[in-house]
């Protein structure tokens, strides 16, 4: 396998067999984000992909693959007709793999038809991961998401008919304390429409070089403390209806580690939120990361 620059997945897919299919982000402009800011976007070449599965295969001679996820930021931008080819490729040489499975951003699952999905998950793909990061129009334009959030929930919903598992997430924060409520509650409307598989909500962190840093050293953006990224965790699980949905506030970026099925789960956790605030036990800004 060959990758090019800081490979990047989500923590679920800590044990996958990651597949480089694009090479950092094709908007990269959100504001609070560094992940791909040293790399220029592109879509490898389908063959050099097949040689690294094959590369793989022969790596893993001895090893069942269970699980491949497709790097980097964008793989739902390739064509469908490529990704096709991918995944009956991976089918060939991994006929153990059990779920293939991307991060997609909004704007490139509204560029497929249901239709389109509904043959990409038939063909193995099986869960995509979508960063919705708010739910509120005006943080989403601040952040220059690039997406509205009736764009958001088209893109959910459209996985969800097509039968891919969606895992999405939201950051704990980003409206600052001037929007903290309208963030929280249209964070809260997004996912009730949505009704999602699994929502991650992670909580605000600064990065060198990024935008968002620039504002805050600035003053021009004014960072949540705890009191306030609790007040903002409250309102939204009090507000959230998607019965079924696995809600985790539990990354290491978090000050309360929450986890808990909704509607069901709801009490228990608004009750470890106000635990932790009764008992002051967060978890300390030195543990804190991405
Ligand atoms: S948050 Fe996602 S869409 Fe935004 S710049 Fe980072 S990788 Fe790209």
């Amino acid at each position: 396998m060959r990758y090019e620059g800081a490979i990047y997945r989500p923590p679920s897919e800590g044990r996958s067999l990651i597949i480089q299919l694009t090479v950092g982000c094709a908007r990269n402009t959100c504001t609070f984000c560094s992940m791909y800011k040293d790399k220029n976007f592109r879509v490898r070449a389908l063959d050099e992909v097949i040689q690294d599965l094959e590369m793989a295969r022969d790596h893993y001679r001895n090893t069942k693959v269970r699980r491949i996820f497709l790097a980097d930021g964008d793989a739902l931008i390739v064509k469908t007709a490529d990704l096709l080819l991918l995944l009956d490729k991976i089918k060939e040489l991994f006929p153990e793999v059990e779920r293939v499975s991307a991060y997609g951003a909004p704007a490139d699952v509204l560029g497929k038809s249901v239709e389109e999905l509904t043959r990409l998950r038939k063909a193995g793909l099986l869960m995509v991961y979508m960063g919705c990061e708010s739910g509120d129009e005006e943080v989403l334009a601040q952040v220059k998401k690039g997406v509205s959030a009736s764009e958001l929930v088209e893109a959910g919903i459209r996985l969800k008919e097509a039968g891919i598992q969606t895992s999405v997430t939201f950051i704990s924060g980003l409206g600052g304390s001037e929007r903290l409520k309208e963030h929280a509650l249209g964070c809260a409307e997004v996912i009730s429409k949505m009704q999602p598989d699994y929502v991650g909500f992670l909580t605000l962190m600064l990065e060198e070089g990024t935008q968002l840093k620039a504002q805050i050293d600035s003053g021009e953006f004014k960072l949540l403390d705890v009191e306030e990224i609790l007040t903002e965790l409250e309102l939204l699980i009090e507000n959230i209806d998607s019965p079924g949905t696995v809600f985790r506030a539990n990354h290491a970026s978090n000050y309360v580690s929450l986890r808990g099925t909704l509607n069901e789960d709801r009490k228990l956790m608004l009750a470890d939120i106000r635990a932790a605030r009764e008992n002051a036990s967060y978890r300390p800004e030195y543990f804190r990361s991405l």
